[in-house]
């Protein structure tokens, strides 16, 4: 056996050696290690000390170690962020090639159906950077829950790959990204979407600002109902219905594709949302007023009034089977279901779904979300099907 303090061992005098070798820098770093106090860092955490109980976890306000994944409270939520993961794609996974060259054709479109797709663009490619800028600078930080923060992460990813699939978009069919990358500052019915959504960014964006009064926690569940029911559950859906309807009369089929598997995530987006929204509700029963809830209707329907707007600036004349009329129609459908997934009276009566194959491609089964069925079904592998 070997004696270390042995100084005629070969292995003491090579330690010696090593140490005598290090530099001044090696050395005060192995010092400074000495001092670590491990209690001061994890008091230095936020929320508790101690183990994480589940009975501590709480969507916001939580004083439970956010650095803890589990225990769960909210399966759901690690669920969406094992379907969101299951279902990855990328952008240059599709091909465009058709489409370059339909676009390229002076015959292969109408002037209408080229407005509809330089307008989404025009849209689309700001509205989802608005999205992700929202959830990462604002939403993350507020929402004190280490599953959903999770899933928040992948939606941030999804977010950027969504951006790039439309600049994706933009480059393959050589147009001037100047045009469609201002649209958001210089085409009215697009400005005014955009700048619907920021307004309630604004004051949950700044640093200072925290839950944990009636005011802020209102605030904050504001920008959770303007970002996933009205921007991603409403503001989505007259162009996602005009681009796929393009790709169902085999027209831009490599962005129709592209656009498809934006909506499988968007639909996702939407569906965490919700279940946020009403689990903060569950747990802070007092935020939900009659005045929260007059002013959540109003957002609902000033979003379904900015899209149905946008519907009649993008379809001046009927195209692709549509018009803005119908649109007004669909949108008001829509805007029904957000009302009620939130748990709101309906604001539209009678209107029903004039484009039942939208539903199919979503696939509703899948829009469901927790607090309707807890039952979800998600396709697992990458590949859409047009069926
Ligand atoms: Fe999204």
């Amino acid at each position: 056996m070997l004696d270390f303090e042995d100084d005629n061992s070969d292995v003491s005098q090579e330690l010696r050696k090593a140490q005598s070798s290090d530099t001044d820098a090696v050395r005060l770093a192995k010092e400074s290690l000495n001092d670590l106090d491990i209690q001061a860092g994890i008091a230095d955490l936020e929320g508790s000390v101690g183990r994480v109980n589940v009975g501590d976890k709480f969507m916001i306000n939580a004083r439970a170690d956010l650095n803890q994944l589990v225990p769960f409270k909210y399966d759901w939520a690690w669920q969406k962020y094992l379907d969101g993961c299951a279902n990855h794609w990328m952008p240059q996974e599709v091909n465009m090639g058709a489409d370059v060259l339909l676009w390229n054709d002076p015959k292969g479109l109408t002037d209408d159906e080229r407005r509809i797709i330089k307008r989404n663009l025009g849209f689309f490619s700001t509205a989802d950077s608005l999205v992700a800028n929202n959830l990462v600078l604002a939403v993350y930080r507020l929402i004190t829950n280490p599953e959903c923060r999770q899933y928040i992460l992948r939606q941030a990813f999804e977010e950027a790959i969504h951006t790039h699939a439309y600049q994706y978009c933009i480059e393959s069919l050589s147009m001037d990204e100047g045009e469609i990358f201002n649209m958001y500052r210089e085409i009215p019915s697009v400005a005014k979407k955009a700048a619907w959504g920021l307004k309630y960014t604004e004051s949950i964006s700044n640093p200072e600002f925290k839950t944990g009064t009636p005011e802020t926690d209102r605030e904050f569940l504001k920008n959770l109902i303007a970002y996933y029911c009205v921007l991603e559950g409403i503001f989505f859906y007259c162009g996602f219905t005009q681009i796929l309807s393009m790709g169902r009369r085999n027209k831009m089929i490599g962005t129709a594709e592209q656009f498809q598997y934006i909506l499988r995530d968007e639909s996702m987006h939407l569906n965490f949302g919700i279940d946020v929204i009403n689990q903060i509700k569950i747990e802070n029963p007092g935020l939900w007023d009659d005045q929260m809830k007059a002013t959540a209707t109003q957002m609902i329907l000033q979003g379904i009034q900015l899209e149905i707007e946008y519907a009649h600036d993008t379809m001046p004349n009927g195209v692709l089977g549509m018009n803005a009329d119908v649109m007004e129609d669909y949108l008001k459908f829509i805007g029904n279901r957000r009302l009620t997934q939130i748990g709101l009276p309906e604001q539209y009566p009678g209107t029903t779904n004039p484009f039942p194959w939208m539903a199919e491609i979503m696939d509703l089964k899948k829009e469901k979300n927790f607090f309707e069925t807890r039952v979800i079904e998600y396709q697992t592998g990458g590949a859409l099907s047009w069926d």
